[in-house]
Formats: C-alpha cells, structure tokens, sequence
C-alpha cells in the first residue's frame, strides 16, 4: 500500500511538539501499517522527528525541495539532503509555494526531475483558486497544471497528485465528495493517457480534511486518501482519521 495519508505540518512544530504528537498518535492509532503514513514537519526538525518515531516505519518527508541539486541558492535544500536524511518523499508545488513564493509550473517540474532522480516519492500539489471555480475552469486548470508541471518530468519511477482546491484549504469548505471523486477520476484519465511512463500511485485529496468529513470523502472510490494541514498538527485527531481510512480500505 502507497502513502495515503500525509500530514502536512507547515510552519509549526518544536521539539517538544514531535514529543507529544508522537504519543497522542500511538496511543490512538489502531492500525498496524505504518508505512501508509507520512509526515511533512519543517525540514530542521525531520532528524529529530525520526528518532522520536524510533521503530516504526512511519514516512517522514520534506514540504519542498529545491529545483537544483548544488550551488549558490543561499536557504535552500535540496532533494539529495532531504533524501540523506532518510526521508522517502517531498511536497512539491504546494499552492501556498505557488502563491506566496511565486513557484511556477515551470519550477515545479524541475523539481518533481530532482525528487524522482534522489529516489523520493514527489506528492505533486494541483488545485483551482475560488475565482477559477466559480467561473467552472476547475478541469482547464488542473489539467493545464498537470501537463505542464510534468512536461519535462515525463518518466516518473513513481508520483502521487493531491488535489487542493485553494479556496478549501484552511478555509473549514469542501467541494463535495462527489465532485472531487469525479476530479480524482479525471487527474488519473490525464496522467494514464497523455504520461504512460508516470507511475501515479494515488491521487488524494487536501483542503479541510477532519475527522467529521473524513468517513465521507474516504469512501470514494477515486479518494484513495488525503494530505492534512490544520487536523494533522493534533496527534489525536490525525490518529482517529487514520484509523477511518484503515477501516474504508478493507
Ligand atoms: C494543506 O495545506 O495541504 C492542507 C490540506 O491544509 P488544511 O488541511 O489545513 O486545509
């Protein structure tokens, strides 16, 4: 089984923070199967996380790489870093990347060639602004963003797409089930026709994932599972969702 569920915890987090996550997930996680979780906590705490995650397998990865391998691009870090760390995947293309630090398509496909060439799993980030979906551009955009953020980027070993409406994410709104089932679809006809040397995985949804509308999305048949911002900083919560997802799996 791939990742399915990936907590995306942005710029929070501390020492003490992985502690007591940890224990909150581990006393309310029922599942056995670690390796179908990931974790995105900011890239200077990914050393300290894995040793308070000790034996199990959970995936820990990065929110963002750099598009280059080396060089003079003072702050940043690289795929092969990430990789050196033990980490088995990264973000990639996050819209608040897209929008708060102006990375382009363009960008993003050089580093989803840097993620795939350091053997990291990259979870490629898709989704419409609120402007786009109210006009119904949602299908233009995705499928312009897909085709061009895997232009160059065309034979990925493996990928996996989160879809994320802007406007959901943070936002407590959700497009319904349906409708993102019926997108997920769409992201998977997109990739398998125009990309056949893409390996794509699974495609999840992002954007106010908790655990009131979990059981609802997770039972989708294209959902095949979520990236979480705000419910994964809560180990509890995030344990509860991923108990949800193991029981609408089998
Ligand atoms: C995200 O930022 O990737 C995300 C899905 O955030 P939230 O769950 O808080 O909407």
């Amino acid at each position: 089984m791939s990742l399915s569920l990936i907590a995306n915890w942005k710029l929070n987090g501390s020492k003490e923070f992985n502690h007591h996550w940890a224990l909150e997930f581990f006393r309310n996680f029922n599942g056995n199967n670690y390796s179908s979780i990931g974790i995105a906590p900011a890239s200077l705490y990914i050393d300290h996380l894995k040793a308070v995650l000790a034996d199990h397998d959970i995936m820990v990865g990065s929110q963002n790489i750099d598009m280059e391998q080396t060089g003079a691009r003072t702050g940043e870090i690289s795929a092969s870093m990430i990789k050196d760390l033990g980490c088995a995947f990264s973000i990639v293309g996050h819209s608040e990347r897209r929008i708060l630090f102006h990375e382009t398509n363009h960008m993003i496909c050089q580093k989803l060639i840097q993620a795939n060439n350091n053997s990291l799993i990259p979870i490629l980030c898709i989704g419409e602004s609120a402007d786009e979906n109210q006009r119904n551009n949602t299908y233009k955009v995705l499928e312009e963003q897909i085709i061009e953020a895997l232009g160059n980027a065309n034979e990925l070993s493996s990928l996996i797409i989160a879809y994320e409406p802007v406007w959901a994410i943070g936002s407590g709104k959700t497009p319904n089930p349906e409708e993102i089932n019926s997108v997920h679809e769409m992201i998977k006809d997109v990739v398998q026709s125009r990309f056949p040397k893409i390996d794509l995985e699974s495609v999840l949804y992002g954007g106010s994932v908790n655990l009131k509308n979990a059981s609802y999305l997770f039972e989708q048949k294209n959902i095949d599972g979520a990236l979480i911002g705000g419910a994964s900083l809560d180990g509890r919560e995030f344990a509860l969702i991923a108990n949800v997802l193991k029981e609408q799996s089998v």
